[in-house]
Order: C-alpha cells, then structure tokens, then sequence
C-alpha cells in the first residue's frame, strides 16, 4: 500500500515549525526520521494533508555537556547517539540500549525525539528516558516548557505534547558512579523487545527501574525500587523487589505472551539487571 497524497515543507527554525502546526491543526505532522511515521502513513494509519520535516533544523541538532548537565537533540540519530563518546561515557545506558534498537538502517535515520514522541510502548528511548530521570524540552505557540519524562508519557502513543509542539531536546543530569542495566526479551534482535528493563541507580538514591512492553507506556517500578533503596541489591533486597513488580506493572495479553510469562520474564530481568550491582553495594 502507499500514503495517501500530502504536501511537504522544510522547516528552518522551531519557531517555523510551530507555526506551521498551529496554522494547519490536526492535518499537519512532524517528520524526523520517518522511521515510524512513514510506515504508518504507507498503511494508512494516519493520513496528514502536510508533512513538515524538521530534519535541517540546525538547533534540533547536536549533544553537548555542559555545567554537570549532558543535552541531546531531538533530531540526533540512533547511530550518532550509539557512536558518540559523550554518550558512552556519561550515559552508556543509552548506548547499551540503542543497540537493540532495530537495524542499522533503521538506526541510521530514527531519531531521539521522534522515538519519544511516538512513545511506543515496546520501545527502549522512552524507558532509558525515566530510568536516567531526564528533562523534555519542549517549545510552542504558548513558548518553551521543560517535562520530567515521568510526566511525559501518558499512554499508549500518548504524551503531555500538544499537537503544535515540538519536542526540541532532551537533558540528563549527569550522575558520576552511578549503576547502571539495561536487558530486553526478544524473538529476534532487532526485534521490538516482549519485556524489556532499563535501570539506573545514582550513587545516592533511590534507583529508578525502567520497564517497557509491559504495559500501555513505558513505566517506572516504584515499588520495586523502594524495596531495593531500603534493602540493598542484597538477595532479600532482589526477592522484595520482584515480589513488588505485581503492584507496580499492568502486563497484557498478546499473541507474543500472556501477561502472566510478562510478569515472569519481568522479575528474570530485574534479577539480571540488579543482581551485579551487589557487588558495588
Ligand atoms: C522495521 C522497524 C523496526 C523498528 N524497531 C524498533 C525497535 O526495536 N525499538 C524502537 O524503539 N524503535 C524501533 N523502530 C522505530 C524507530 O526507532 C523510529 O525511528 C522511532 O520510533 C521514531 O523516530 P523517527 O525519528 O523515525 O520519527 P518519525 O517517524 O519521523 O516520527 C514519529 C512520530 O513522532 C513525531 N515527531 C517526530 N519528531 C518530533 C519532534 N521533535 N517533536 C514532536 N513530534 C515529533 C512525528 O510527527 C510522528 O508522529 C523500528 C522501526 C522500523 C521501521
């Protein structure tokens, strides 16, 4: 099948990005990679009378650290983020994650915003998102916004994101020793993941547990990590933990697996995940 007729236009600047979008309402969408939107547009799943690209935006571009703060752009590919030094060195759960994302052609074109603006359920951007607590900067007609990206995703390709926002950049604090774990389930790689965990434990703090394609968004195990904060990654700790996660995720049936194996593959990968950090307790 192939998308229905639309018109294209290249934005140049955020604020022309906006304008277009507040102009032309529900009938326009953002392209970045179009490594999600194109698919859906070829099955007709959305049918936009306008595409505005917003792939040479120079100020969507671009990873930088700077005052104990590492910020990425929105338009930054998979493959930049999965080769770049800063990543690695003061976020390497991003760059552990980024390479089960997909395929390098994939990788080559998909981008950090339009991951977390798509806001897959089964995707690992949005959960690495809450497991590193990062910031979303966002811009629109009513001027910049900042969301912590646990009030970001809302549901099921759903975010806080008005139809005439663009997502400009992301931002993580930087978090010198802390721990770190990422782990997913999948039939194949590249594959999207049937349960996947993305983890991270300052070196003072609570950890945040990071769950995906476990339920209609990305989510944080509250409970669970309240247990290891209180009892360590200590084998008692690991057991409270698990026995948690029936309070903190809403597994669903599908047929990849039922939501009790999704509940059970869960608790496999916080034991993968934590169970090495007892060694750095
Ligand atoms: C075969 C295949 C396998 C894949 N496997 C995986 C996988 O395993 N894991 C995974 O996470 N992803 C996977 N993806 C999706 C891929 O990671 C996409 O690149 C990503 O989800 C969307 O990024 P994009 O830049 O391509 O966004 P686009 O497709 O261009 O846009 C997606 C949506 O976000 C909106 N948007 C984009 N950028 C912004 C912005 N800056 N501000 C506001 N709205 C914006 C668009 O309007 C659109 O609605 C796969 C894709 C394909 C085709």
């Amino acid at each position: 099948m192939k998308a229905a007729a639309f018109d294209y236009l290249q934005a140049d600047s955020v604020g022309q990005a906006v304008a277009l979008l507040s102009r032309h309402g529900d009938s326009a969408k953002l392209l970045a990679g179009g490594q999600s939107l194109l698919p859906a547009l070829n099955l007709r799943l959305s049918a936009p009378a306008l595409l505005i690209d917003i792939g040479r935006i120079a100020s969507l571009r671009g990873i930088a650290v700077a005052g104990g703060v590492l910020r990425i752009g929105a338009t930054v590919t998979h493959a930049e983020l999965l080769a770049s030094p800063e990543i690695a060195s003061h976020a390497p759960l991003l760059t552990r994650a980024i390479a089960h994302v997909a395929h390098a052609a994939i990788r080559n074109r998909g981008t950090l915003g339009g991951s977390l603006a798509n806001a897959d359920p089964a995707a690992e951007l949005p959960a690495c998102a809450l497991a590193l607590g990062a910031r979303i900067l966002i811009d629109g007609p009513a001027g910049p916004r900042v969301v912590a990206a646990e009030d970001f995703f809302t549901g099921l390709f759903e975010t806080v994101m008005a139809p005439d926002e663009v997502l400009v950049a992301v931002e993580i604090d930087l978090s010198p020793d802390a721990a770190w774990g990422f782990e997913e389930l999948s039939r194949r790689s590249g594959d999207y993941a049937i349960v996947g965990l993305a983890a991270h434990r300052p070196r003072h703090g609570t950890p945040r547990l990071a769950y995906f394609a476990v339920g209609t968004s990305a989510i944080l195990a509250r409970h669970a990590a309240v247990a290891l904060a209180q009892r360590g990654a200590t084998p008692e700790g690991i057991a409270a933990a698990e026995a948690a996660l029936a309070d903190d995720l809403e597994p669903h049936d599908d047929p990849e697996a039922s939501a009790a194996m999704r509940l059970h593959l869960a608790r496999v990968l916080l034991r993968r995940v934590v169970g090495p950090w007892s060694r750095s307790a």
